[in-house]
């Protein structure tokens, strides 16, 4: 059987329970050898808003992932250094998993935008998508998203009912600029690694 090796990319800025509650379940439904979660450089969709170094989010997610074995954090987009675009990075882990499948795992809000990214058309040769919805409505629009992802361009997809906490990264730094607590909605150790490099103030 092949190797099922998926991609999860974010700013992680920072990584929170959010993102650890998607891949969570993700491998639950899909049981994959391995989650790559990759840190992206400068990201192409995003103005840089109050973006911190790469070694920064790097390091919290090596905290955060230390819990899960199914886990991996990746350095390869933050290595690449500039515009981190996901068909290179596709291409690279096509090059270091030559006889894996790979999969790229998205919140809904990405699922639906995913043809306006940079070579849409060689994303969905190198990969499966996997997008998660929050609720039946939601499941429904992305159905039909990747009905039109593969009528389109041949897409393969696979679209998961899962249950999503609402929270952002956003509403994290503005918590801590805030003086507020973040205390269950990142892991303690990130929290405490939050606190003891003063980032985010
Ligand atoms: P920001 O608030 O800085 O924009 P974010 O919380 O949206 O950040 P990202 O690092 O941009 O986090 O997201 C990476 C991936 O995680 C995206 O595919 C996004 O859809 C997904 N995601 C973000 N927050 C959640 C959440 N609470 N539950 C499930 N998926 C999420």
């Amino acid at each position: 059987m092949k190797q099922k090796i998926a991609m999860f990319g974010g700013t992680f800025n920072p990584i929170h329970n959010g993102h650890l509650n998607l891949v969570r379940q993700f491998q639950e439904q899909m049981h994959f050898d391995r989650i790559l979660l990759i840190p992206t450089s400068v990201p192409p969709h995003k103005p840089d808003d109050g973006l911190i170094s790469g070694e920064h989010r790097l390091a919290m997610c090596h905290i955060a992932a230390r819990p899960y074995p199914f886990l991996q954090v990746c350095d390869l987009e933050i290595k690449r250094g500039g515009s981190s675009y996901t068909w290179q990075t596709l291409e690279q882990l096509g090059q270091v998993y030559p006889r894996a499948e790979i999969f790229l795992l998205v919140g809904s809000d990405m699922f639906l935008t995913v043809e306006h990214w940079v070579k849409p058309e060689r994303i969905f040769q190198l990969c499966t998508i996997c997008a998660g919805a929050r609720n039946m409505d939601e499941f429904a629009v992305l159905k039909q998203h990747a009905q039109l992802l593969f009528s389109q361009y041949g897409a393969k997809t696979q679209v998961l009912d899962l249950k999503v906490l609402p929270l952002s990264s956003t509403e994290i730094r503005q918590r801590i600029r805030e003086g507020k607590s973040i205390d269950q909605l990142v892991p303690a150790e990130v929290e405490e690694y939050i606190r003891r490099e003063g980032i985010y103030r």
